[in-house]
């Protein structure tokens, strides 16, 4: 196959700079367009100038509109943002790999709509590690049972403003879904006061924000007199990068349709 030609939308974000980077750094990606959000001091300069590996030849623009056809758009984002550049990648034909959390559930249904028609990996976390903890979170609430209450730890950095995290919840959905329950129906986000004992087969969350903790998830199964405790953490941003560059170069050779993560890696 050819050159990928990629966007990067919000390409002064965290994330964005690091898929410049990334982007840069491949023989097999061109970096043909780059956004930030309109107003943003940034518009007009050079991407990779932004990303701090030189000149790109690639300004920044406000909309994905001005950027010329690419085969696939990335985009880690805001909730909002994404549904807009994913209205426009469907209409000109292009791929979406998203990394953006936080969705509404109607803003979610919404983006997989459009996402199913032209074709897309959706996943809160392109690390391979919580991929692979997700299959194994799945292997444990099937193999431990009712008898081991099951928690949910996550630390971010003090600039992330959605809680709990997507890996979260998504590790959540993987432990409910193997208990066939909806993890609505079951899920515990807060506790505070005389909220009584805890009710079996309830999964709790718990939040920590603060410094520049890259993402961190610990999900508990405690038993009476056993824990159980799968664990990620993540070092580096670039890892993420990795892995939606990963999805992009798997993403355009299959037919159109909406993907995980974990498709993408085989881990299903
Ligand atoms: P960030 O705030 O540093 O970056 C987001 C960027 O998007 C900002 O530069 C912002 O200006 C830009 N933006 C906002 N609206 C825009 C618009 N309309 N057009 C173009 N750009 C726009 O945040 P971040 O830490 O890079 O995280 C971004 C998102 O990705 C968050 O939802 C975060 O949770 C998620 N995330 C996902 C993964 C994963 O593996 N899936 C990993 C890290 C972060």
């Amino acid at each position: 196959m050819n050159e990928i030609r990629a966007i990067v939308v919000g390409a002064a974000g965290r994330m964005g700079k690091m898929l410049v980077r990334a982007i840069a750094e491949a023989e097999d990606f061109r970096l043909v367009g780059a956004t930030e959000r309109p107003g943003s001091a940034l518009l007009g300069k050079d991407a990779g100038e932004v990303a701090g590996v030189g000149t790109l030849g690639v300004e920044l623009k406000a909309e994905l509109a001005q950027c010329p056809d690419a085969d696939v758009v990335i985009d880690f984002t805001t909730p909002k943002a994404t549904l807009r550049h994913a209205e426009i990648a469907q209409q000109r034909g292009m791929r979406l790999v998203v990394g953006t959390t936080g969705f509404s559930r109607e803003e979610r249904k919404h983006l997989e709509a459009i996402a199913h028609e032209t074709g897309a990996v959706i996943a809160a976390n392109f690390s391979i590690g919580v991929n692979l903890c997700l299959a194994l979170v799945e292997q444990a609430a099937r193999a431990l049972g009712d008898g081991f209450d099951l928690e949910i730890v996550e630390a971010h950095h003090r600039r992330k403003v959605d809680a709990p995290s997507g890996t979260a919840l998504a590790l959540a959905e993987a432990a409910a879904r193997a208990k066939g329950v909806l993890l609505d129906q079951v899920a515990v986000f807060a506790r505070e006061g005389i909220v009584g004992e805890r009710k079996q087969g309830t999964i709790g969350f718990a939040v920590v924000r603060g410094g520049g903790v890259i993402g961190e998830h610990r999900v508990l199964f405690l038993g009476e007199k056993e824990v159980v405790e799968i664990r990620h953490e993540a070092l580096d941003r670039a890892v993420f990068a990795a892995g939606a560059l990963h999805a992009a170069r798997w993403l355009v050779r299959q037919p159109l349709g909406l993907y995980s993560m974990r498709e993408v890696l085989g881990l299903n």
